[in-house]
């Protein structure tokens, strides 16, 4: 059965991490419009040329911008049994258009999980947040320590970095945007059918144990 899962929630509430767990329990790719953007601003490609000032100013890219890739990414082959949506839809016209892809493909309906999490935490996660330009992959200063040693997958050099959009005045936009723009999906998708709300406070495991009792409600 396709498995469409939706994680919803302010930057820093947790979705990247609950999503690649999520991906790696159920065979199910991530879709994360974040990644794609900074991807394509890694390779310097126009697009990346296009959105980089926006993403830094902790403003969302245009809907048809990332309607388009979410799209084009639909469309895989490997997508075709389910997928986890994170960071996407962001506005109502974002929902609204996923409903119509979602609508012309016949895929399943989506299952939304809120990820809650409380702005002073979101702060502090966010000020020791660090990535990985080379694995792509996210941890945390204390709470998800980057592995020991010259790689975090073993695949060469990994340079950890704080992302252009973790500092300080970037992240006190994002948190504007996500509540002026972002937090109406809430009412949006309670109002649908199979929506569940998970504090994202504490361990990454507990959280994530919560996530899956979600998925079997
Ligand atoms: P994220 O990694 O999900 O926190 O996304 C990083 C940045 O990419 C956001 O602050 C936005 O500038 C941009 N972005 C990611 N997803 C979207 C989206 N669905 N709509 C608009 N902008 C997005």
């Amino acid at each position: 059965m396709q498995q469409n899962i939706y994680l919803l929630g302010a930057p820093g509430a947790g979705k990247g991490t609950q999503a690649e767990l999520l991906a790696k329990k159920l065979g199910i790719p991530q879709l994360s419009t974040g990644e794609m953007l900074r991807s394509a601003r890694l390779e310097g490609s126009e697009l990346g040329k296009r959105v980089a000032a926006i993403m830094d100013a902790g403003k969302l890219v245009s809907d048809d911008v990332v309607i388009a890739l979410v799209e084009q990414r639909l469309c895989r082959p490997d997508h075709q049994n389910g997928v986890i949506l994170d960071g996407f839809p962001r506005t109502i016209p974002q929902a609204e258009a996923l409903d119509a892809l979602f609508a012309r493909a016949g895929r399943s309906a989506l299952k939304v999980i809120a990820i809650d999490v409380p702005a002073d935490e979101i702060r502090r996660r966010l000020s020791g947040r660090r990535w990985c330009t080379t694995c792509k992959k996210t941890y945390h200063i204390t709470d998800n320590p980057p592995p020991d040693g010259p790689s975090c997958e073993g695949i060469g050099t990994c340079r950890l970095e704080v992302r252009s959009d973790d500092k300080p005045e970037a992240v006190e936009k994002r948190l504007q945007t996500y509540e002026e723009q972002t937090s109406p999906l809430l009412a949006y998708y309670r109002g649908k059918g199979a929506f569940y709300s998970v504090n994202g406070t504490g361990k990454i495991s507990d959280i994530f144990s919560a996530v899956m009792s979600c998925l079997s409600a």
